[in-house]
């Protein structure tokens, strides 16, 4: 990716694979959506029936995928990974449907963007495990109906309110991910290290984990390139501490919250073309030459989340610590 702290998948996150954790239990962080997951996990295995589907919302890079693949491992099925986007025809679904054994996990990924004419094919398949098919065109065409095996939708969006209601709906377990302390983070970073047999003190790990964006992803991404500067900083000899990872850092231009050259842009773009908001979204997106769900996504949830930025009815505005962040002094506040 173009942003060292994008959240978003990149090409060498395939290197990441190998820092997944494979169970409930090694699963740090999360623990509401954790516990709730290994109730109906027991609950299913005992009555041996497909367990209820599940959505996951949150923001990119949370575990969301890492997660569905825990879970069809712990109930002990197969797993089957797709998403909104990839499914072009209603027949791309009802391949994988058919195909899928009694109790099997399908995942799939950006179900936000599904077109309403297979959201429509998914509903009788969620619901009653049938599929209704339209074979042919024209008069010649009639619609067969086809029993599926039981099974668990496993979906995965950014935002749940970018579903259509019927759809919502019809998930019996609603699970929303939320970011990462730095405690936790600084868990997955020491973690990850141990894996990758990169030597890292606790402190190194804590510099990583506090610039990580509340996202196990971006902290993986970071922890990679702080081996990779440190490998050549002092050709691997001794512990990487947190004044090399901090070098390695500032050296990707991650600031000391984690922010990048694109959040302070965006930061900025209000502060001095806007005195400070509101804004409206799209405005910001032109301006940014963005677009408009990168922003709201990627960008926002955790400068949102971290008072840097305030999203109100008429816009966005600048936080206090947004203002203090850019080294600006926020502007009187006017009366009433
Ligand atoms: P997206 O929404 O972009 O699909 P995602 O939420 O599905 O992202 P994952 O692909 O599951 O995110 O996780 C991203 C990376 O973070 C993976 O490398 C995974 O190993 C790591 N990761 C996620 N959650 C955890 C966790 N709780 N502990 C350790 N590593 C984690």
């Amino acid at each position: 990716p173009e942003r060292e702290v994008d959240a978003a998948r990149g090409e060498d996150d395939i290197a990441e694979a190998s820092l997944r954790p494979q169970t409930l239990d090694d699963f740090t962080g999360q623990k509401a959506s954790r516990e709730n997951l290994a109730i109906f996990i027991a609950a299913a295995r005992q009555r041996g029936e497909a367990m209820d589907h599940v959505l996951l919302h949150g923001p990119p890079g949370l575990g969301k995928t890492t997660l569905a693949q825990i879970v069809a491992r712990e109930l002990g099925v197969g797993f089957r990974a797709t998403s909104g986007p990839v499914i072009q025809r209603a027949g791309d679904l009802a391949a994988i449907l058919t195909n899928l054994q009694p109790r099997d996990v399908l995942f799939i990924d950006e179900i936000h963007r599904l077109q309403p004419s297979i959201e429509e094919v998914l509903y009788p398949a969620m619901e009653d495990f049938q599929l209704d098919l339209i074979i042919g065109e024209g008069p010649a065409a009639r619609s067969v109906r086809i029993d599926l095996a039981p099974f668990t939708l496993v979906a995965a969006t950014t935002r749940a309110g970018l579903l259509a209601t019927p759809l919502r709906d019809r998930f019996g377990i609603p699970l929303r991910l939320v970011f990462y302390t730095p405690e936790e983070l600084r868990q997955i970073v020491s973690r990850g290290a141990q894996k990758l047999n990169f030597e890292l003190t606790h402190d190194g790990a804590e510099e990583i984990a506090r610039r990580s964006r509340g996202t196990p992803r971006i902290a993986g991404r970071l922890l990679r390139r702080v081996r990779d500067f440190a490998a050549v900083a002092r050709s691997g000899h001794g512990p990487v501490d947190r004044a090399l990872a901090d070098a390695a850092l500032a050296r990707l231009e991650v600031d000391s919250m984690g922010l990048d050259g694109m959040d302070r842009r965006y930061l900025r773009r209000i502060a001095q073309y806007h005195h400070g908001g509101p804004v409206g979204v799209e405005t910001l997106a032109a301006a940014l030459a963005e677009a408009r769900d990168t922003i709201e996504d990627v960008i926002e949830p955790y400068l949102i989340q971290e008072g840097l930025v305030l999203r109100t009815s008429r816009g966005r505005m600048l936080g206090e610590r947004g203002w203090r962040h850019l080294g600006l002094v926020p502007p009187a506040r006017t009366a009433g």
